[in-house]
């Protein structure tokens, strides 16, 4: 067996059998309860391309919210038919591409509305919209301050969602199969998605709409114990869909953390131990922040160090840092625990998603993953280099 010490470090390294756990999961939840469901892979939580063969070859569709992200998904294989496209990044025409070819197309913007109007007459084609969602106002449980209103969607709390569904009403050749719902709160609660379709459901009533399919979007957990399951979120689905007698509808799920996150593991090296005050050393690895938490929010990582020689020193404070010339790129502090030595690797765990998409250009260009067989690794994305970076650039 391969050892993660023979890996060049920094790396991204992929199990493909956890992917499918939780893409087989989320499926069977489903299956257990509704005749027709999808499971959406949220391309922006994470769009390695091996990632998303892997996805569309268990089935699952590809989430995209731009025309570069529907680019994407169809070089990674994905048929159109098996694309849900939102999101207001939309080119006008992968917006019609998508249409004629019978991808799940959900309206976010009234430009995209209008270009319904150029859709050929020849016959029908199926349209879904967005609903704007104030959690704080469909499920004050679950209210979170200032980002509860929401960006996105048709708000039936003015005349938007009304005018939209109006619209849509008299064009002929087009018609309204689908809502779409997504949030994601804090909390990543099921009671919010009771309370999130129980409000589809009674727009559904009031507007008299005859639709196919109800997408609750993503924002679910995925793997810690005590939280709730695929099957729990499933169950929530049918509870209330069943109370207003749409259990029929095709539910659709876009799940992004839930998906990706546990499936990647980031592998850094001690590079420098830096003893500073008589207490206090720094650990300078070649991971950065920026590789496992770019938006600077995580306070802890689930990280462990291969292969620890625990016959060490106990050092009282050491804190780990990243390989940037950032003062603030440090990842956690380790307290009373064996002082690290030069080539000791750090694994941190659970870091799919909203990580690699997310990493800046910075000082050191994007990493090498590899990923998990049963008895090796494999390189299945190549570190860029300056090359990479130069590609496309005009200069003497
Ligand atoms: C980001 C996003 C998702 C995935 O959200 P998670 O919280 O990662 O599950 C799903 N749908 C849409 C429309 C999104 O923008």
């Amino acid at each position: 067996m391969e050892k993660i010490n023979d890996l060049s470090t920094p790396c991204f390294i992929l199990d493909p059998k956890e992917l499918e756990r939780s893409v087989r999961g989320f499926q069977e939840a489903l299956n257990s309860k509704f005749g027709n469901s999808i499971v959406g892979y949220s391309v922006k939580t994470n769009s390695v391309p091996f990632c998303l063969k892997c996805a569309g070859k268990l089935g699952a569709y590809a989430e995209v919210v731009s025309s570069d992200e529907y680019e994407l998904a169809l070089a990674c294989g994905f048929s159109k038919g098996n694309i849900i496209y939102n999101g207001p990044l939309k080119s006008k025409e992968t917006f019609i591409d998508a249409i004629l070819h019978g991808a799940i197309v959900n309206i976010e913007t009234k430009r995209e509305l209008s270009w319904l109007k150029e859709l050929p007459h020849d016959k029908k084609y199926n349209v879904g919209l967005r609903v704007n969602i104030n959690i704080s106002h469909v499920s004050p449980e679950d209210a979170d301050g200032e980002n509860d209103n929401s960006r996105f969607g048709f708000s039936d709390e003015t005349e938007e969602l009304k005018d939209a569904l109006s619209f849509i009403k008299q064009i002929d050749n087009v018609e309204l199969a689908g809502l779409h719902i997504h949030r994601t709160t804090h909390s990543r609660s099921v009671r919010f998605y009771k309370k999130s379709i129980e409000y589809a459901c009674q727009t559904i009533k009031k507007y008299g709409l005859s639709i196919n399919y109800l997408d609750v979007g993503g924002g679910f957990f995925g793997i810690f114990p005590n939280k709730p399951t695929y099957q729990q979120y499933s169950d929530a689905f049918y509870e209330v869909l069943s109370k207003f007698e749409m259990q029929n509808l095709c539910v659709i799920v876009e799940p992004g953390n839930a998906l990706v996150a546990s499936c990647f593991s980031f592998i850094s090296e001690v590079i420098d131990v830096k003893h500073v005050e008589k207490e206090l050393w720094f650990i300078t690895t070649n991971g950065s922040r920026n590789d496992i938490d770019p938006f600077f929010k995580k306070s802890t990582y689930l990280c462990e160090t291969v292969d620890y020689n625990k016959n060490r020193d106990i050092a009282k404070e050491q804190i780990v840092s990243g390989c940037t010339c950032l003062e603030y790129d440090r990842m956690h502090t380790l307290k009373d625990k064996p002082l690290l030595s030069v080539g000791d690797r750090i694994v941190y765990n659970n870091v799919g998603a909203y990580t690699m998409c997310l990493s800046p250009m910075f000082i050191r260009y994007i990493p090498n993953i590899y990923v998990k067989n049963e008895d090796s690794f494999e390189l299945i994305r190549e570190k860029w280099t300056a090359q990479e970076h130069i590609v496309k650039n005009k200069f003497k």
